[in-house]
């Protein structure tokens, strides 16, 4: 899944933070094959990926203060080794995926 998303031809501009946040918040393993999604994962892939840009974009993609400024809940603050979910405060698991590092919460994504 992580590659789809990273992918420019597909979509251009989600880097590497942001398809780990999209990904934490639909609850999907960034491991994941496109083609083993449910429908109704990827309507909620759809609408995260929406969700999650726009508030990228109110408040300041691409500013070095932004992960400050990311709302409760948010996955991007936790990102790192040693991080925990935001949502049930597993310690994250760092890996590779499509040649880049992911992170993801084994618990919430099954990764
Ligand atoms: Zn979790």
């Amino acid at each position: 899944m992580k590659s789809v998303l990273m992918d420019q031809q597909i979509l251009a501009g989600i880097g590497n933070i942001f398809s780990d946040e999209i990904l934490f918040q639909a609850r999907i393993n960034p491991a994941e094959r496109i083609n083993n999604l449910a429908p109704s994962q990827l309507k909620r892939l759809f609408l995260e990926m929406r969700a999650v840009l726009k508030t990228a974009i109110v408040r300041g993609a691409g500013s070095e203060q932004l992960v400050e400024r990311m709302p409760r809940g948010s996955f991007l603050p936790e990102r790192k080794k040693g991080g925990h979910c935001p949502r049930c405060r597993s310690l994250l698991k760092v890996f590779k995926v499509g040649g880049r590092t992911a992170c993801c919460c084994p618990q919430c994504q099954g990764c």
